[in-house]
């Protein structure tokens, strides 16, 4: 067969799912994407619950690949400043893009604007066929292909991937495990209004019972209001449990102790919703003719908004293989090109998932000599030069093995 005529199937089409299939097509490659839910649209109204902070990687991705040009811009808010903070008081980094020298740190949009981009920007490319509303229910390799079963349809793909979410099928049909492991955190989401403006600062406390964000929202009511923010509150389940019962003064009343005055007096806009947090690693990324991305791969801990960041840059490293692996005139599933995205992600994405459970642990101390520690590590960290100058590249998402797309044009011509 030849390579043009080789079939690539993502069961999948939430970010990560919906990127690779973006980029693959964009390289003339033929993509079925195949997605159980209905077709994304465009958000409209007040601002979806379910909301995602991007790095810059995850941004020059989004531009490169023209989905940045299908987003609403006015959905999306840029944060230009980040506070970190203990509960104690004594220990706090900060940072904002002047010292990074950018024009932002980050961008916040709601994952289902985000998810109907990336549909709007696949129906322009011939070669991409994205199917809603259908379940893949079964997946087994026969001879060179893989053949998946679907709504009474078998279809056969030369290449599978599975960028179906934390509990994905597909990595069990390929008989790869992956966890979970319970964090001892539930999430708590929800959207507030404060007395006082964001500023455009993405903010953390972290205190013992665990961290809580408050990300800096845009206000469609009145653009440029500042006053909205979207929260992530992470923590012992019983607590998060009370917290999402509590009746609304009294939630506000939690929320107003656990951030201070930092933005004046807080109240809850709207519904909460609550999610386990489980961590997961797939024991490997890949297998005969198959790969995993995004969450399907790896699932970790929300507290510094990095999953589906880490999940997108599979999507380029894997897209950058394939490409490369068809332009010599190798399969689109040589195992060359699987091991090598492998190679590429693993490790980034297990040092992440490490750290992040670092962080939740070295928070839950209570001894005080280690809070001590702890304290005076952060204020180091936010005093020394080189040091904080690595926190704010991994705030950025500025890994040492960026694929091509997830990097400014300027970069990319050298
Ligand atoms: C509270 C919370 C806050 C978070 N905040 C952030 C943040 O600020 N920044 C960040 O980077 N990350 C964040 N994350 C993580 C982020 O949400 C995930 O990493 C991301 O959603 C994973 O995307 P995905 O495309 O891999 O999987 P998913 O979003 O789970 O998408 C999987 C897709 O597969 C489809 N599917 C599943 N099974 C099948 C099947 N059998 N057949 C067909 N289709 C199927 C589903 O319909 C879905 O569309 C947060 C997570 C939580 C819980």
């Amino acid at each position: 067969m030849g390579v043009s005529e080789q079939h690539i199937i993502i069961v999948g089409g939430g970010m990560t799912g919906g990127l690779l299939a973006v980029l693959l097509a964009a390289e003339g490659l033929r993509v079925t994407v195949l997605d159980g839910a209905p077709a994304p649209v465009m958000p409209e109204g007040a601002a979806q619950l379910r909301v995602s902070t991007l790095t810059e990687a995850s941004y020059w991705l989004l531009r490169n690949s023209g989905v940045w040009d299908c987003l609403n811009l006015s959905r999306v808010q840029p944060y230009d400043a980040m506070q970190v903070w203990d509960q104690d008081g004594t220990g706090e980094v900060s940072f904002n893009a002047v010292d990074a020298g950018v024009d932002s740190l980050g961008w916040l949009l709601e994952n289902g604007h985000l998810t109907a981009a990336l549909y709007d920007r696949a129906a322009s490319l011939p070669s991409l066929e994205w199917r809603c509303g259908v379940s893949v229910e079964g997946a087994r390799r026969e001879g060179q292909r893989w053949r998946v079963q679907c709504g009474g349809d078998v279809l056969e793909a030369d290449l599978l991937v599975g960028a179906d979410g934390a509990r994905s099928r597909v990595r069990e049909w390929a008989g790869i495990s992956g966890g979970p492991r319970d964090t001892g955190h539930h999430a708590l989401v929800a959207t507030i209004t404060t007395a006082q403006p964001h500023g455009g600062c993405a903010r953390q406390v972290f205190m013992e019972s665990g961290p809580l964000a408050l990300l800096p929202l845009f206000s469609l009511a009145s653009p440029g209001d500042q006053r909205q923010c979207s929260i992530v509150w992470s923590g012992w389940p019983q607590r998060i449990a009370e917290l999402n019962a509590a009746e609304p003064g009294l939630f506000a009343a939690h929320l107003q102790a656990a951030v201070g005055d930092a933005l004046g007096e807080v109240s809850l806009l709207g519904e909460r919703a609550v999610f386990p947090v489980q961590e997961r690693h797939a024991s490997s990324y890949v297998a005969t003719g198959l790969a995993l991305i995004g969450d399907a791969a790896h699932v970790i801990h929300p507290l510094a908004g990095q999953g589906v960041n880490l999940g997108l840059l599979d999507a380029a490293v894997l897209a950058e293989e394939v490409a490369a692996a068809m332009k010599a005139g190798r399969p689109c599933a040589d195992p060359h090109a699987l091991s090598r995205y492998q190679r590429r992600r693993r490790g980034e994405n297990l040092v992440m998932q490490n750290a992040m459970r670092g962080f939740q642990q070295l928070f839950e101390q209570r001894a005080m000599p280690l809070r001590w520690l702890r304290n005076t590590g952060m204020r180091w960290v936010n005093q020394a030069g080189p040091v904080k100058r690595f926190f704010i590249g991994q705030a950025l998402g500025r890994g040492a093995d960026l694929p091509r797309q997830a990097q400014p044009p300027r970069q990319r011509m050298r």
